[in-house]
């Protein structure tokens, strides 16, 4: 097994929860590894420095307001932002850190691309980490097709076929629902983003057998090396560094873990779990129609609203939803998805929520609203089995009250839970037997050996 120490790591995170927990386990996971890390980071939603004491931390400066609260409206300008704003402080902070030591390569969030024409200008290696799935980025080399020919924006609703990315129908590309410009802010970032070239490889969050095809398509496109390491955090607790270090959490909002006690007093797979991670929400209509729909199944549920949502509930909304739920505003999502008592989630299918709620074996209600979410949605129900399709649910009482039954006292529903179960076995065996790790650290090891030759 090759070690990687005297070799030093630069990660670059996004301030995106969903882009910053990936890279904070691969940058843990190398570090088991040998390697030593800097983490450079805006100083925007920046990581808390106290969870990681064996990293180096060094902020750059990104010109966002601290009070700046990311959502679902501005997260596509806050990449751009960063993209535009940020070359020369970043710049700055590289040059600086390479004058005192020598850095064996950069690791950046595609959602920063600007970063690599960075580090080429000063000779730094380079590997460009993907957080979402890699059907995801084969169907942004689709999009950026279609709008080099004059086809978007698309009519996003239709439920046809995409030639050449089935089962994917034009309804689960990656679109954001923001209006023509922000749909042109994106391709136009996801343009840039596939041009750029990363010298020692592409990593990927994901699992080899769950996405073999998209995987063999993406080797063809790139020319250099394509790992799945995925999923990370199963990655991270197999690594060293996690018996030692048990206080890595990444999470940039304090989890409430008042609700794991509350877990343990419920009945085993009788909860549902209720999230649409870091970005999406539901309005304030919906928040209402979601918790009568929930207390009308009359099933137990621990429902996650991020606290700039939470005031929007009227108390009596809140005091309905006590009978039989749980409402936390940030949750310690990894082990509620791990504790007997969940059996199932109803998420957006963000792609971390995604990989975590295989993981632990629990069938989700997909329920996408924007981006990858849609695609991961069509994998879950379509071709991995282990979750409803809810994308045409309306957000209604009665319809939420439906689905939640569906998903957690139908037979449909426990045979979903049985699928989730085996999913999850199998997903343990690719861990296992996965060396994309070694890989990485042999493309790293070597590039910079040549370098000092
Ligand atoms: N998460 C969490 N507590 C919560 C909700 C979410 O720790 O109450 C974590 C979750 O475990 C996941 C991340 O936040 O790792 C959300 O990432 P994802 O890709 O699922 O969605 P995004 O937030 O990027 O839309």
């Amino acid at each position: 097994m090759i070690m990687a120490s005297n070799h030093r790591l630069i990660v670059i995170p996004p301030p995106l929860q969903g882009h910053m927990t990936p890279m904070l386990q691969l940058a843990t996971i190398l570090y088991s590894k040998g390697f030593s890390i800097t983490v450079v980071h805006t100083k925007f939603n920046s990581p808390d420095p106290t969870n990681h004491p064996d990293f180096t931390f060094v902020p750059f400066h990104d010109g966002l307001p601290d009070s700046y609260t990311v959502s679902s409206k501005n997260f596509i300008h806050i990449s751009s932002h960063l993209n535009t704003n940020c070359v020369t402080p970043l710049k700055e902070v590289l040059v600086r850190i390479i004058k005192e030591e020598k850095i064996s390569c950069v690791i950046y969030d595609g959602l920063m691309h600007f970063i690599d024409s960075v580090a080429r200008e000063l000779n730094l290696p380079t590997i460009l980490f993907r957080t979402t799935c890699a059907t995801n980025y084969l169907s942004y080399h689709w999009l950026s097709l279609l709008q080099r020919n004059g086809y978007l924006p698309l009519q996003d609703s239709s439920m046809e076929m995409v030639e050449g990315l089935e089962p994917l129908r034009f309804k689960d590309l990656p679109i954001f629902n923001l209006g023509e410009s922000a749909t042109d802010i994106m391709v136009k970032q996801v343009t840039e983003s596939l041009s750029v070239k990363p010298s020692l490889g592409v990593i990927f969050n994901t699992i080899e057998f769950l996405e073999s095809s998209s995987l063999q398509k993406l080797r063809k496109l790139y020319k250099v090396g394509v790992f799945s390491i995925g999923p990370l955090h199963m990655c991270m607790a197999s690594s060293e560094t996690q018996e030692k270090n048990n206080n890595c959490s990444t999470s940039l909002m304090k989890e409430d873990y008042s609700c794991i006690t509350w877990l343990n007093e419920q009945e085993p797979c009788s909860v549902l779990y209720v999230s649409l991670g870091s970005i999406a929400s539901w309005e304030e209509k919906e928040l209402i129609e979601v918790a009568y729909g929930l207390t009308n199944s009359e099933q137990r549920f621990l429902w996650v609203i991020r606290p700039e949502t939470i005031e929007s509930i009227p108390e009596e909304v809140k005091s309905a939803t006590r009978k039989k739920g749980r409402i936390v505003t940030w949750a310690p999502q990894r082990e509620v998805l791990a504790h007997r008592a969940v059996g199932g989630f109803w998420s957006h299918c963000g792609w971390n929520s995604t990989l975590e709620s295989m993981c632990f074996g629990v069938p989700m209600m997909c329920q996408p609203c924007f981006g990858d979410q849609r695609v991961n949605a069509r994998l879950v129900s379509n071709v991995w089995k282990v979750g409803i399709e809810c994308s045409e649910m309306r957000i209604k009482r009665d319809e939420v009250e439906g689905a939640v039954r569906r998903m957690m006292v139908s037979e449909e529903g426990k045979l979903m839970r049985e699928k989730a179960g085996l999913m999850k076995d199998k997903i343990k065996i690719s861990v296992r037997d996965n060396d994309a790790l070694n890989g990485i650290v042999h493309a790293i090891v070597v590039s910079s050996s040549n370098s000092s030759a």
